[in-house]
């Protein structure tokens, strides 16, 4: 599956790097495979070690909107390094990039930028609980917040069970604190605020789930979660470090018209950076040093280079942009529906804008326990198909594969052909 020169690599990452990667899934363990190692990208395409050729449908777990190595990109990012690449000091380009962002997302009225997404997670419920003064917060299964501890906990099943760690290395008291819920279900986020409404500082939430693939929120769900914490004096969190102008220019908030009290950013406004923010209400922001009593901090936040890969993304974020990957996600989704249908194999597409998931599974998936029913072998299979044709589709059935500007008409053709071609040998096992 992995090309030679990849092979090696693998060998000697291995002997210095955990599992030779720097963050788990790109081992391809998912689907039992080897990872590719990369050695450049352009627009839709992305090579190999050995030079071989793949239609990329990772995008860098999302940034890629605008495709690789954008020539408007590059070129800011260039012209901002030689300007100096870190000062640890206010600039005028961080001003106009939080100016941006707020124009974009109108529930923010100030915001903070931080390096990755786990940061502006972990730090919109840190200033949750500051702002409240309550411990206790909620997540749902399936969601994932980034790797700080408190967001490391799926939990039992179960309204009100106490948070179970994930990952070895987070103290029970912390998993404690959060409460976990199943996603799409109206009646648990109810009974949990009836319950024990008055300790819950937030509830954090992917407006459409991309990590248990792609898991649109049913009608009214989302406004149920801003209403409910609105009731009880709990904060909404929308965690849009992958829907934020992915899913529509203003993100998620955008495309079903809601107003969450703070929100999380990263991926696509770092245009392929280390560079995320969170931000929200001006009252809650108010609280965070050195305005206010909780504290946060970066030597690189707002660090003046991947400021300038933001701003020069954000300024290509056109309507005409998200109509060609509506347009995009349309022909891919039916392509691939089409596909199952003729080899015959149970599966089910599910897509918002430019995500998408193949579910082995005859859907629909709603939440973790629906998804959880997935045939990962079949999965792992048809990854498999799809790279040995040049389709560097996400490596885990649990992954939401993205579109960008960059995909054209021959991208989809082949991607639709590889996957009717891979779905006809995953069928066969
Ligand atoms: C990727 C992601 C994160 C974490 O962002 P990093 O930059 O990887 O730390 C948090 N939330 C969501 C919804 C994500 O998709």
């Amino acid at each position: 599956m992995s090309d030679s020169a990849s092979k090696a690599l693998f060998e000697r990452a291995r002997a210095v790097i955990p599992g030779g990667v720097n963050s788990p899934v790109r081992a391809f363990r998912a689907v039992g495979g080897e990872p590719i190692f990369v050695s450049r990208a352009a627009g839709s395409h992305l090579w190999g070690a050995d030079g071989t050729e793949y239609v990329d449908y990772v995008g860098s777990w999302g940034p890629a909107i605008l495709g690789h190595a954008h020539p408007a990109v590059l070129a800011a990012l260039i012209e901002a390094a030689e300007l100096g690449l870190s000062f640890g000091a206010p600039t005028e380009r961080e001003v106009r990039f939080a100016e941006k962002v707020r124009e974009l997302y109108p529930s923010i009225a100030k915001l903070r930028c931080v390096s990755s997404g786990t940061e502006a997670t972990m730090s919109a419920i840190r200033v949750a609980r500051g702002f409240t003064g309550r411990d206790v917060i909620v997540k749902f299964e399936g969601c994932y917040h980034g790797h700080a501890d408190h967001l490391l906990v799926k939990a039992g099943s179960g309204l009100a069970t106490f948070g179970v760690p994930d990952s070895a290395g987070v103290p029970e008291g912390t998993a404690r604190t959060t409460v976990t819920l199943p996603y799409n279900d109206v009646p648990a986020l109810e009974a949990l605020f009836a319950a024990r409404g008055g300790e819950i500082a937030a509830v954090i939430v992917e407006p459409v789930v991309g990590n248990m693939g792609c898991v649109p929120p049913l009608p009214g769900y989302l406004e149920a979660i801003v209403s409910i914490c609105k009731r009880h004096g709990a904060l909404s969190i929308f965690d849009e470090v992958m829907t934020g102008s992915r899913v529509a220019r203003g993100g998620a908030q955008e495309r079903f018209g809601l107003v969450p009290d703070l929100t999380a950013l990263g991926k696509v406004i770092g245009g392929g950076m280390p560079l995320a923010a969170y931000g929200g209400r001006d009252d809650v922001m108010s609280t965070i040093a050195p305005l206010g009593p909780v504290y946060q901090a970066g030597t690189l936040s707002g660090n003046p280079v991947a400021v300038a890969a933001g701003l020069a993304t954000i300024d290509l974020l056109t309507p005409a942009l998200y109509e060609k990957l509506e347009k995009s996600g349309a022909a891919l989704e039916a392509g691939l529906r089409a596909a199952a249908a003729k080899r015959g194999v149970a599966a089910c597409v599910q897509r918002v804008g430019s995500m998408i998931t193949l579910f082995f599974q005859a859907g629909p998936v709603r939440s973790w326990t629906d998804a959880a029913r997935s045939d990962t072998k079949r999965f792992a299979a048809w990854h498999a198909g799809m790279l040995a044709r040049g389709v560097y589709w996400p490596p885990s059935q649990y992954e939401a594969a993205f579109l960008g500007g960059a995909h054209d008409e021959a991208d989809l053709a082949k991607t639709v052909a590889a996957a009717d071609e891979a779905l006809a040998e995953a069928a066969a096992i």
